[in-house]
């Protein structure tokens, strides 16, 4: 068996405490050695106004990540301009970390239910192990059944947090205490993300 090294993608606009308790979960149900966090760099299937910037995401997502030793932030996705596929961004890895390791591509239900429309689909089941997690108001019956036969499902708490939702809490004034750590709360207020 080789090291086993999970990846949880995303938007991370802002990176939230629903990605890090998934990641933490994942982490010790499958036994993973680490969990990387990778922030996309151009989000094929979505554009608003308020969007931070890449940098901003990427910083965000290290200041997450930064209290827990398993956890680290991937930059791959942010060294080329432009769209990455999660296919081609896992074969990079792989030549990355070398032979001997077991990837395992963390997905929240909602984003399982999209990967007919991703880039080679099966290319990615063939190489990463891909896991997912509940996700309030997805049903995992949704997700392509014959792409789902090659998935591993994981029943983790149910958390009702979304970028969404709290982006518009910002919006709106509301607290965003909790929902985010600390340190990413104080760079959303500094910075004057998402008003
Ligand atoms: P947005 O509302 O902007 O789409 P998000 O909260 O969905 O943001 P993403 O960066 O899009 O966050 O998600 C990254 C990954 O984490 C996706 O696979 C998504 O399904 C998963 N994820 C995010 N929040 C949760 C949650 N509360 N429970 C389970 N999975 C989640
Ligand atoms: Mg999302």
């Amino acid at each position: 068996m080789g090291r086993r090294i999970g990846i949880l993608g995303g938007t991370f606009d802002p990176i939230h405490t629903g990605h890090l308790i998934i990641g933490q979960e994942v982490l010790r149900r499958l036994g993973l050695e680490r969990m990387f966090f990778m922030p996309s760099a151009e989000p094929p299937h979505k554009r608003y106004p308020e969007m931070a910037s890449v940098e901003a995401r990427a910083e965000m997502v290290g200041l997450a990540v930064v209290d827990n030793p398993a956890f680290e932030l991937s930059r791959i996705e942010l060294e080329r301009p432009g769209t990455s596929y999660t296919v081609e961004t896992l074969r990079r890895l792989r030549r990355r970390l070398g032979a001997g390791v077991d990837l395992y591509l963390v997905l929240g239900a909602d984003n399982a239910v999209e990967m007919p429309t991703w880039c080679d689909p099966e290319g990615v089941l063939g190489l990463a192990q891909v896991t997912v997690v509940d996700r309030p108001e997805f049903d995992r019956r949704q997700i392509a059944p014959h792409l789902a036969r090659h998935m591993t499902f994981l029943e983790t708490p149910l958390l009702e947090i979304s970028s969404t939702d709290i982006r518009a809490r910002v919006k709106a004034g509301q607290p965003i205490r909790h929902l985010v750590p600390e340190q990413v709360a104080r760079f959303i207020e500094t910075h004057g993300l998402y008003r």
